[in-house]
């Protein structure tokens, strides 16, 4: 967790809690039991509190951080009070926006520079359970996006390809043009190979050089679509040109890494670099 808020940085997030409803096979930040909401909510009013006043935006994390209750309501408000211009990005699962009436509290509280990053694993319940280990969490998570919808909050859809989603990605793609029209952003995600990832590796790694295929369609069609799409966390040399300009400088400051052929990449300045956090890389890697 950071000691301090840095206006340079390209991520500012706020850890709430190590608590989770959900325990994804991929998970970077592994859910754990313990008690920490009300020491990581002190800890962050304080953050808060000495942040640059024109920091441009400041995330939520955790952990899920619905489940902090009345206590994210709080960490919104105090921040909307100190900071009014700063853009509040939260990642959620989505699943506690299944109920309306939570919903609509959340609402009321503004949806004005608030932007909700929900994961969706697969247009298929089946696997969004089995990504998520949770049975039921995709019809949660559904619902959650229609009322999130219903209240005028932005979503920022986000999918973490793995080897159970990747092949159905064109599916996915045709799926949230027909179904979730309304979300804001798109990000197809590379993984991060730390916490369950590695626990889990035999089920969920694939190299990103050998699902191109299947995210240039979903990507290019989502694009023609008309919906804003992006790629996360997946470096240029894996990436088929026609993807080049949906790649964005994703991975945080802190724990992005840079190496021996990237030195004289012609990419270099356009490239979000490797996941340092990461223990397996692509085969692919390579100078451009
Ligand atoms: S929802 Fe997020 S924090 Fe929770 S287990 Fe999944 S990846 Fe981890
Ligand atoms: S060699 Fe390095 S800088 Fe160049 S595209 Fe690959 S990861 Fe990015």
């Amino acid at each position: 967790m950071k000691d301090k808020i840095d206006i340079n940085s390209n991520d500012n997030s706020l850890f709430v809690t190590s608590q989770c409803n959900n325990k994804c096979l991929m998970c970077a930040q592994p859910p754990k039991q313990v008690d920490d909401i009300d020491f990581y909510f002190q800890k962050n009013l304080s953050l808060i509190d000495t942040s640059p006043v024109d920091l441009l935006d400041i995330g939520i994390t955790g952990g899920e951080p619905t489940l902090l209750g009345n206590k994210l309501f709080e960490l919104i408000h105090h921040i909307r009070l100190s900071r009014p211009n700063t853009l509040i990005h939260i990642l959620t699962n989505g699943r506690l926006f299944s109920d309306i009436n939570y919903t609509k509290s959340f609402a009321a509280g503004g949806t004005d520079k608030l932007l909700l990053g929900v994961p969706l694993h697969s247009d298929f319940s089946h696997d969004h359970d089995l990504i998520s280990q949770s049975y039921g969490s995709y019809n949660e998570t559904m619902k959650g996006l229609y009322n999130m919808a219903r209240y005028g909050l932005d979503i920022e859809l986000r999918i973490v390809i793995n080897k159970i989603n990747y092949a159905r990605l064109p599916k996915m793609a045709s799926f949230i043009y027909k179904n979730l029209p309304f979300v804001k952003y798109i990000a197809f995600m590379g993984l991060e190979d730390t916490g369950y990832a590695i626990k889990n590796h035999h089920l969920i790694w694939i190299d990103p050089a050998d699902y191109q295929e299947e995210l240039e369609e979903a990507v290019l069609g989502l694009s023609d679509w008309g919906m804003n799409v992006s790629i996360f966390n997946l470096p240029h040399c894996i990436l088929r040109k026609t993807l080049y300009n949906f790649a964005k400088k994703s991975i945080s400051d802190w724990k992005v890494k840079y190496i021996a052929c990237c030195e004289l990449c012609t990419m270099r300045g356009d490239c979000c670099g490797l996941f340092s956090t990461s223990r397996k890389q692509s085969k692919k890697l390579a100078t451009l």
